[in-house]
């Protein structure tokens, strides 16, 4: 089970490098309350086809780990995603897009828009800057 001060720097840079660990960490947040389908409101599921997605055993409904969170329809790799995601919520705005784009290898206006997403978020939440807010902008 997560537990929200986990997200240490180390554990970030670690979500940062890998695809697969960064969705197993969005889905056990995701559904930490246990997964219930958001098609037909049953509680079991089986492994779905994307690493850590989860697929109804009734209505055989799949959903990803990232839909219905801030990573949803991301055109680049969730792992970077989480990486200014993380950034963001910890340092504001002291990272600027340009040096996202340097260091991740994407778009600068790529980064701009995840930011805004994320930064939009945030002010709907209040201005707090933590774990608990990185958690409340994952989960929307
Ligand atoms: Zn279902």
């Amino acid at each position: 089970m997560l537990n929200k001060a986990d997200i240490t720097p180390q554990l970030a840079e670690e979500l940062s490098a890998d695809r697969e660990k960064v969705l197993k960490f969005i889905a056990d947040l995701k559904w930490r309350d246990g997964y219930v389908c958001r098609n037909c409101g049953h509680t079991n599921y089986c492994e779905g086809k994307t690493p850590s997605s989860r697929r109804c055993t009734r209505c055989k409904k799949e959903e990803s780990a990232t839909a219905n969170t801030i990573f949803h329809n991301i055109k680049f790799p969730v792992n970077k995603a989480f990486f200014i995601a993380y950034n963001v919520c910890m340092l504001g705005n002291d990272i600027s897009t340009y040096k996202y784009s340097e260091q991740l290898g994407i778009n600068q206006m790529t980064c701009w828009k995840f930011r805004k997403r994320i930064q939009d978020c945030l002010i709907k939440q209040g201005p707090e800057k933590s774990i608990v807010s990185l958690n409340k902008v994952i989960i929307l």
